[in-house]
C-alpha cells in the first residue's frame, strides 16, 4: 500500500480532529474487518452515543500513514449528506494497543493508532438480503434504490467517484436510512474525464465493461453500472453476474448484454484489452428475456443502467427521474420498511402474496 510523505495528513485542515484520544470511547465489540484494520462498535463515554471506530492499521506501513486512508478522510470530510456515511472525527491512541498481559498487539510495537469515528449503522444491504426467508418488497427496493441514487448523485456532483459500490458497502440503520460507506477506493475526478485513473477498482461482480476492457479514463458511469447490478440483484434475489475472474466476468456481461461493436459503443474496438477479450462470436442482448418477470418500469431503468457504452449509461440524476420511482407502488417511507425488514422475518410466500407486485 502506498504511503504518504511525512506531513501529508495535515490535521490542521481539520481543526480539533485528532485532538481527542480513543479513551473517550469504550469499545463494545468488533463488528468488521476493513481495508486498513478492525472496525469496532463503541460508546462515547460522556454522551453514551454509539459509534463505529475504524482503526487505521499502521503495522504494514514502513513509514507514514496509508495514502488510501488519507484519501478516504479527505473525501469524507468534504461530503455531508444524509445518504453518505458521516465521518465524525479522528481520534488517536498514543502507544501501541496491548493485550491483557500488556504486550503490544497487531505487531504495532512502536506506533500509536489512529481511528476514524463514524456514525453507527445497524446493518448492511448484503447482510439484510441474505437473511433466510428475506425478500424485499417493491416499495422497499424502490426506497433503497432511491437513497442509493440520491447519495451517489451527491458524490458525483461533488466530483467524487466511489469505485466500490456493492451491497456490503451500503449501510442501513434501524430506521431504514441507507448510506454509502467505505470510501477507501474513492477519488476525486475532473469533469473532463481525462485523468489517468487506476484501472483495477470495483469488486469484480459489480465492475463495468469499460474497466474490464482496460480503460483508465472513466467517470461516474462506472458507479452506475454497479448500481444496475445491485438493482437487478435486489429484484432477482441473487447476484446477476458472479464471475470467477476477469475474462469470465466479461463473458458473463456479453452473454447478458450482448457483444459490443462500433455501432452500439463507438470506440470499443480501440479499448486497451479489446483484442485480448474479443468475443469469439456475436451475442444478442437479452436483458429483457433474462428478467422478463420484472415490471416494465424496472426493466426500462435496468436496461439504461446496464448499458455497455458508458457515455450512454444513465446518470444518477436521470435515474431518479425514471418512471419506476413515480409509479405505483411508490417507494415506501424508510421508517415503514423497518417493520418488515428488521424485526420480522416472514416466509417468502407471505411477502409475495401480500406485498410483492
Ligand atoms: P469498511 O472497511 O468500511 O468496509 O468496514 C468493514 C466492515 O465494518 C463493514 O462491512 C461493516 O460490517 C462494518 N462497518 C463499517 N462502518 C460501519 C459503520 N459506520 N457502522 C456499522 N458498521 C460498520
Amino acid at each position: 500500500m502506498a504511503v504518504a510523505a511525512p506531513g501529508q495528513l495535515n490535521l490542521d485542515e481539520f481543526p480539533s480532529w485528532g485532538s481527542r484520544g480513543v479513551d473517550c470511547f469504550e469499545k463494545l465489540e468488533q463488528i468488521g474487518e476493513g481495508t486498513y484494520g478492525q472496525v469496532y462498535m463503541a460508546k462515547e463515554t460522556e454522551t453514551n452515543e454509539i459509534v463505529a471506530l475504524k482503526k487505521i492499521r499502521m503495522d504494514n506501513e514502513r513509514e507514514g500513514f496509508p495514502i488510501t486512508a488519507i484519501r478516504e478522510i479527505k473525501i469524507l470530510k468534504k461530503l455531508h449528506h444524509q445518504n453518505v456515511i458521516q465521518l465524525k472525527e479522528i481520534v488517536t491512541s498514543p502507544g501501541p494497543d496491548r493485550d491483557e498481559q500488556g504486550k503490544p498487539i497487531d505487531g504495532n510495537k512502536y506506533k500509536g493508532s489512529i481511528y476514524m469515528v463514524f456514525e453507527y449503522m445497524d446493518h448492511d444491504l448484503t447482510g439484510l438480503a441474505d437473511r433466510p426467508g428475506m425478500r424485499f418488497t417493491v416499495p422497499q427496493i424502490k426506497c433503497y434504490m432511491k437513497q442509493l441514487l440520491t447519495g451517489l448523485h451527491y458524490c458525483h456532483v461533488n466530483q467524487v467517484l466511489h469505485r466500490d459500490i456493492k451491497g456490503s458497502n451500503l449501510l442501513i440503520d434501524n430506521e431504514g436510512n441507507l448510506k454509502l460507506a467505505d470510501f477507501g477506493l474513492a477519488r476525486s475526478f475532473s469533469s473532463d474525464h481525462n485523468g489517468n485513473l487506476t484501472n483495477r477498482v470495483i469488486t469484480l461482480w459489480y465492475r463495468p465493461p469499460e474497466l474490464l476492457l482496460g480503460s483508465t479514463r472513466y467517470g461516474p458511469a462506472v458507479d452506475m453500472w454497479s448500481v444496475g447490478c445491485i438493482f437487478a440483484e435486489l429484484l432477482n434475489g441473487k447476484p446477476i453476474l458472479p464471475g470467477k475472474n476477469e475474462p469470465e466476468q466479461l463473458t458473463k456481461i456479453f452473454e447478458l448484454c450482448g457483444t459490443p461493436d462500433e455501432l452500439i459503443w463507438p470506440g470499443v474496438t480501440k479499448m486497451p484489452w479489446y483484442n485480448n477479450f474479443k468475443p469469439p462470436r456475436v451475442l444478442k442482448r437479452k436483458v429483457k428475456d433474462a428478467f422478463k418477470h420484472f415490471d416494465r418500469h424496472a426493466l426500462d431503468l435496468l436496461e439504461r443502467m446496464l448499458t455497455l457504452d458508458p457515455s450512454q449509461r444513465i446518470p444518477a440524476k436521470e435515474a431518479l427521474d425514471a418512471e419506476y420511482f413515480w409509479t405505483d407502488p411508490l417507494p415506501c417511507d424508510p421508517k415503514r420498511h423497518v417493520l418488515v425488514t428488521v424485526f420480522i422475518i416472514l416466509p417468502s410466500n407471505f411477502l409475495s402474496n401480500n406485498f410483492l407486485s
